[in-house]
Formats: structure tokens, C-alpha cells, sequence
């Protein structure tokens, strides 16, 4: 008989270790939004989801669309001044999560995976750990389940470093080439945009990462989609005059009512295994390895645990699932999950002296523009740049 495994949380990670295991475990998804829920609610985020999380994706037979914006580029700004456009190695894309994980689930179900709807609570777990041999909390930012230790030395922060403020618009004209952009207004925050697809066709994402206090720290207050979209463009019109000025005043709306958001990110790094009486509960995704959205890394990093999650229990698919297991996971994600979280705190701050010159050298020197654009496809590469 296959070993039972429950996934708790149908998102990044949850849907790629459905997709991973379940041709070879009796694989259940918990969840508690229908596909037509989600598709129909709230932005929680955005995504950009770099070559190697899109090759994951196609290893596991995941969903694929090539009607997304291509994102072969990314565009630096400091302050007012363009300093390069680093080019990619691999193509990336931004599918809305929305759409994203609703068509997953579709079709997962259609190919013969378990779904049972539930809110699971903390003080289930014991009882519903009893019908698997492994649960897996993968319940993102809203996480953990699990009482997983916090990694004290990985989790500097107490509070939020950025508050984050997200739209997905109409009517901005793109950058050239098309890609992301990101500007930089130190000791402010940071603006991304990025070329995303939505079910109602190709949109412009704005995403403010607003230090706490400062001047674009401003949607307090803003409770309706039609304050919201003012808000943003009085924000583009005074500090970020170069996207203002692509913006086509008659069609510069949200998506739809549901596509903004605000939030705050409290990064915390916890230890993703446990036992719960004979039960091993591992984590995956943000439940266990949360970071501030501003390098952009939450998806790939969920994805990249969520492929050696895989390739942990594929070692060990015949042996018992003890605690030795959640140590070979940890063990195996945990020079990645350093690197890419140290190299995220280091970014919410004033950036190094030694960085700064990097991107300064990157304005004259294609290949430096290429290396940096590269950090946001390997995230070792980036820490390696910080932490020389
Ligand atoms: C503002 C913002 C911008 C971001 N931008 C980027 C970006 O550009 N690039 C990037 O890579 N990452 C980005 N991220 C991070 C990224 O969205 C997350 O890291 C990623 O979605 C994490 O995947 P996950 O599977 O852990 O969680 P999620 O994708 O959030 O999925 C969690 C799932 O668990 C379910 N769930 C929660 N609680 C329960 C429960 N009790 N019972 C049952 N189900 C439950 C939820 O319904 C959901 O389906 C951003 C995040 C934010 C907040």
C-alpha cells in the first residue's frame, strides 16, 4: 500500500508537491477555497516565478501557458536616475495566483487527486495526523499549523521592514524591452512593476515596498478599490514621475475589484519537521520560510523546497518516516534558505558600500547589469555578491 500523505494549503507549494507525489503516494490536498473561491477573490500577493521555479513546474507536468508577458529583463532605477537593464538567462512569468492555482486544482482533480475542503485548526492536527504518515503544513503566510521552532539566528526582525501595497493595472504602457522594473528611493522603499497575466488578459502590476513612516507609506486609511487607484496615482505622479508618464489616464484602473491588497511581512525562519505522536509534519513554502516579498524570492524558494521535499521522500519512499527524514529535508534546503534569506534582510536595509558599487559599475558594464539580474534567478549568487 502507497504511504499516505496529506498536504494542508493549495498554493505554490502545496499544488507543485501534489503534482510531484502523487503518482507515487496516496496524496489528499486540504484546502478550504473551491477553485471558483480563489479565482474570484482577493490578490494575496504577487509572482514572479524565475527559469528554475518554471522548470520545476515542467518536470512535475504543472500547467503551462505561454500567454503570459515574457520577463526577459530587469530594469534599475536609483531615485530618478536609470542606471541599467540586466538581461535574464531564462525567460520568467507572472501568472496571477488566482488563475494560477484554480486551473491547478481543476486539474488535479480531474486526474484522480483527493481534495477535501477544510479549515484545518492547530488543535486538529493530533486527530488528523492519525490517518497519514506524513502531513505537510504548506498553509503560507497565514501558517504555521505546527508548532515548528523559530530559527532564532535566520529571524532577525520582530517587525515588519516594508509595508507592501499591491495593484494589478490597466492602462500602463510597458517598459523596453518588456521586463520587470524596479526603482529604488532610499531610506523610502522600492517600486516593482511587472508584466503579469490575469484571466481577464495581460495587466501591469504596481508593488510599493514602503518603509513604515516614510512618504510612500500612504494608503492608510484607503478603504475602497476607487481610493486606492487615486492614491497610486497621485504616489507615481510625485515620486515616481517616469511610470507616471506611461500611464494612459483613461484606462488607468484596477483589473478588477478584487486585484489590490495591503500588508506587512513579519520574516520568520522556523525549523520545518516535527513529530505529533508517531506523525512526521514537515513544512513547506512561507509556514516555515517567511520573507519580505522585496527580492521577490517567496514562489521560488517555495518551489525550490517543494522539489527537495520530493526528492527526500523519493530517497526514502521504502524506509519508515521518522524524524531522520525531516532532518535529510532541512539538511538539504538549508544552504538556500540561509543565503536567500540573509541576502532578503540585507536589501531592507541601506544598502553596503560595496553593493552600491556593483550597481554603479552595472550602468557601464553589461555584464554586471546581467550578473545582478541573474541574483533574482539564483539567489546564492546574490548573497555571495553581499556576503564576499
Ligand atoms: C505583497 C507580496 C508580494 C509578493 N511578491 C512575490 C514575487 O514577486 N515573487 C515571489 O516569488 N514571491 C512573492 N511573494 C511571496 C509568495 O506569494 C509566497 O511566498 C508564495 O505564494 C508562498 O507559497 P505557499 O505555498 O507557502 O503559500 P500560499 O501560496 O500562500 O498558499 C497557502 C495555501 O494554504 C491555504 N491555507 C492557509 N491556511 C489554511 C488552513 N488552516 N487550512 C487549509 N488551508 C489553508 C491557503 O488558502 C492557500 O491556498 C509575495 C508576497 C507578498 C505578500
Amino acid at each position: 500500500m502507497n504511504k499516505r500523505i496529506g498536504i494542508i494549503g493549495s498554493g505554490t507549494s502545496g499544488l507543485q508537491l501534489t503534482y510531484s507525489l502523487k503518482n507515487d503516494f496516496d496524496v489528499t490536498m486540504l484546502h478550504y477555497e473551491e477553485p471558483g473561491e480563489i479565482l474570484r477573490g482577493r490578490i494575496q500577493s504577487t509572482q514572479v516565478h524565475f527559469r528554475p521555479t518554471l522548470d520545476r513546474e515542467h518536470r512535475f507536468h504543472m500547467p503551462e501557458t505561454d500567454a503570459a508577458p515574457s520577463i526577459k529583463s530587469i530594469h534599475f532605477s536609483m531615485g530618478q536616475q536609470k542606471l541599467f537593464v540586466g538581461r535574464l538567462t531564462g525567460t520568467a512569468a507572472s501568472i496571477d495566483q488566482r488563475m494560477a492555482y484554480s486551473q491547478a486544482m481543476n486539474d488535479l482533480e480531474q486526474r484522480g487527486v483527493r481534495f477535501r475542503k477544510a479549515r484545518i485548526i492547530p488543535e486538529e492536527l493530533k486527530t488528523l495526523a492519525e490517518s497519514y504518515d506524513l502531513l505537510i503544513d504548506a498553509t503560507g503566510k497565514s501558517g504555521p499549523l505546527a508548532p515548528f521552532p523559530v530559527e532564532v539566528e535566520l529571524t532577525p526582525f520582530h517587525t515588519p521592514q516594508r509595508k507592501c501595497i499591491v495593484g494589478y493595472f490597466t492602462g500602463v504602457a510597458p517598459v523596453e524591452p518588456e521586463g520587470i522594473s524596479i526603482t529604488v528611493l532610499p531610506g523610502t522603499g522600492e517600486m516593482f512593476e511587472i508584466p503579469a497575466l490575469t484571466e481577464q488578459g495581460p495587466v501591469t502590476i504596481l508593488f510599493i515596498e514602503a518603509v513604515p513612516q516614510g512618504k510612500l507609506d500612504a494608503f492608510i486609511g484607503v478603504r475602497t478599490s476607487q481610493d486606492f487607484v487615486e492614491r497610486m496615482k497621485s504616489i507615481l505622479q510625485d515620486n515616481f514621475p517616469e511610470i507616471y508618464g506611461r500611464i494612459d489616464p483613461d484606462r488607468f484602473s484596477l483589473v478588477d475589484e478584487s486585484a489590490y491588497l495591503q500588508t506587512a511581512i513579519t520574516p520568520v525562519i522556523r525549523q520545518p519537521y516535527l513529530m505529533l505522536n508517531d506523525t512526521l509534519v514537515l513544512g513547506c513554502g512561507d509556514s516555515v520560510i517567511l520573507a519580505d516579498p522585496i527580492t521577490g524570492q517567496g514562489c521560488n524558494t517555495a518551489s525550490y523546497c517543494a522539489e527537495q521535499l520530493y526528492e527526500t521522500l523519493m530517497a526514502h519512499k521504502e524506509s519508515a518516516w521518522d524524524e531522520q527524514i525531516g532532518i535529510d529535508y532541512w539538511r538539504r534546503i538549508g544552504p538556500y534558505v540561509k543565503a536567500v534569506t540573509e541576502w532578503t534582510n540585507a536589501m531592507t536595509g541601506p544598502l553596503p558600500e560595496h553593493v552600491a558599487q556593483i550597481l554603479m559599475k552595472a550602468a557601464t558594464d553589461q555584464q554586471v547589469a546581467d550578473q545582478v539580474a541573474h541574483w533574482f534567478e539564483v539567489p546564492t549568487k546574490a548573497h555571495e555578491a553581499f556576503f564576499r
